[in-house]
């Protein structure tokens, strides 16, 4: 048996094999070829291949999300079959007498510049999807299996890390859990966990090797252990832990439909953060009383292309429909940073996380941001819908999206598409300057949320994805805490309401304190509802 220690960012505990995530970071090497004729005829072969594949694909999105969404298959085989493509492809094979892998991938980069540099914005997007065919074909050419196509049963699966978008993307009713070699306690990766309900273990470091791959393994996510090969006493003490697990969680079922209220009365509200529609069988299973934190972006992550006013605008519905009539608050586009989407074509940055991300994407591409408030001013005809801004750090900010809605409402109405008037508005406290400015920021919103996560970040100036740092990465700091109290103080000042959707909203020992501080909402992972509920009642 092989144990190997890391962080635990979410508790329970999985059994089952371990499967490697195989990422797609080959290097193309440009080698010289004698027979030019048969490098040819080896890249007609894994195009063939190649456009078989994105049929089949196309036929089974098609059965599963419907035409709008399969049509991205066929467009990748149109551009495979693309003669100006092919003929770059057959031109540089054979006067540079050189490997398909290096034609194609030559050809991909320069098709995408060319596309990138184009005006259009769906030219643009077009680059990603010219990079993502061609890299298909290299696949094949080189024989490599990429993601977890061969992921058939569930599975734990391990990582050197995981970025958001190649974790939204993994069939989620076949994950057991995650284990990986780095990673941080803050990142997004760890919050998805954390909204999944599944057992996650990071900073595994070195010691978790490819080699493991196809081995049982278990996951113990409350000490942070990841055992391969278990021997039969660990695994009777899994099972048992396990058990017992499960037994606690069947206890908190009884507070469902209780209410979330201290011993002297006091009341506060507890939601719960989703990023995907999938998540609201947890958010209802776990009888949270809203959604307090919807990560829209993951739309995004999700898609190869901006996700359409329809697209969204059905996402949006379902949601509200769904929660029937309980506040359901979508925060809008947080993209940069460390969730990056290819066809944005964001430039590399020095400083992602203080960089060119979320409102600040939206108020300088407003052709993004509109679609997406269009389609959540006519989905908030359908329920009790609320947007929220993230990153914001002025008044100005505010009073220019105030603008850019305007306009939108405007718009609908001249087209005659329902959408509804009166929509609640809010901002994420997640900067100092927003804490700062907190008293003038609650005279033009209806409420605050607290991202403590980017919150503590940006107060104690440390980056949340850097690993090394999560000892120092303390959302405890008094400076933090003050910052919540200050924003809590302007908002009921001005007659707005608050509340925290980041990590710490979830933090037991910190329950009594919000309360104190008079927060009106704490929104926190579907599985985290009913402890917090438990930790609220036992409060004075
Ligand atoms: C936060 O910053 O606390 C937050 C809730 O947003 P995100 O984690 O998505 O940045
Ligand atoms: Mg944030």
């Amino acid at each position: 048996m092989i144990t190997i220690s890391g962080k635990s960012v979410f508790g329970g505990v999985s059994i089952g094999k371990l499967l490697f995530y195989q990422r797609n970071d080959k290097v193309i090497k440009r080698t010289h070829v004698e027979d030019v004729d048969a490098e040819w005829n080896r890249f007609q072969e894994a195009k063939d291949t190649a456009v078989t594949q994105l049929k089949g694909l196309y036929d089974k999105a098609l059965a599963d999300v419907g035409e709008a969404n399969a049509m991205i298959f066929e467009i990748h085989q149109m551009m495979l079959e693309d003669l100006d493509y092919i003929e770059s492809i057959e031109n540089i094979i054979r006067t540079q007498e050189v490997n398909a892998e290096y034609a194609v991938a030559t050809t991909a980069d320069n098709f995408a510049a060319m596309f990138s540099s184009m005006d259009d914005a769906y030219m643009q997007g077009r680059a990603a999807d010219v990079k993502d065919v061609s890299e298909r074909v290299l696949d094949i050419l080189s024989g490599a299996d990429t993601g977890l196509k061969e992921m058939t049963e569930p599975c734990i699966i391990a990582a050197d890390d995981l970025a958001p978008s190649e974790t939204v993307q993994l069939d989620k009713s076949k994950v057991l859990g995650f284990a990986t070699m780095y990673g941080s306690s803050n990142s997004h990766t760890a919050i998805l966990a954390r909204t999944m309900n599944i057992p996650a273990v990071i900073g595994l470091g070195e010691g978790l090797l490819q080699e493991y791959s196809g081995r049982e393994a278990i996951i113990d996510g409350f000490t942070g252990t990841l055992y391969i090969d278990p021997d039969e006493a660990t695994l009777k003490e899994m099972q048992e832990k396990r058990e017992k697990d499960l037994e606690q969680k069947a206890l908190l079922e009884q507070l469902k439909g209780k209410e979330n209220i201290t011993k002297s009365g006091q009341k506060i509200n507890v939601y719960a953060n989703i990023g995907n529609v999938s998540d609201l069988g947890a958010v209802l299973k776990n009888d949270a009383g809203g959604i307090g934190l919807f990560r829209s972006e993951f739309l995004y992550l999700e898609n190869t292309d901006f996700p359409t006013e329809e697209q969204q605008f059905s996402v949006y519905k379902k949601v509200a429909e769904s929660m029937a009539g309980k506040k359901v608050i979508i925060r809008t586009l947080d993209i940069g940073a460390d969730k990056q989407v290819d066809y944005f074509n964001l430039d590399k940055e020095e400083n992602p996380a203080l960089g060119y991300r979320a409102i600040r994407i939206c108020l300088t591409r407003p052709e993004i941001f509109k679609t997406q408030l269009r389609a959540l001013y006519r989905a908030a005809v359908f329920g009790n819908i609320s947007i929220m801004f993230p990153m914001i750090t002025s008044v100005g900010e505010v009073r220019k999206i105030k603008e850019i809605i305007a306009d939108v409402k405007e718009e609908l109405k001249n087209e005659g598409i329902p959408y509804k008037e009166d929509v609640e508005l809010g901002i994420m406290i997640e900067t100092p300057a927003s804490v700062m400015v907190s008293r003038e920021l609650a005279k033009e919103v209806d409420f605050f949320s607290v991202g403590t996560n980017d919150l503590t970040q940006y107060t104690l100036a440390i980056d949340r994805q850097n690993s090394k740092l999560d000892e120092f990465y303390d959302p405890h700091h008094p400076a933090v805490l003050a910052m919540i109290k200050m924003a809590a103080e302007s908002a009921h000042a001005e007659g707005a309401w608050i509340g925290i959707c980041g990590e710490l909203g979830a933090d037991l020992e910190l329950t009594e304190e919000f309360l104190k501080m008079g927060l009106d909402e704490l929104s926190v992972s579907p599985s985290m509802v009913l402890p917090l509920r438990k930790r609220i009642r036992e409060c004075e």
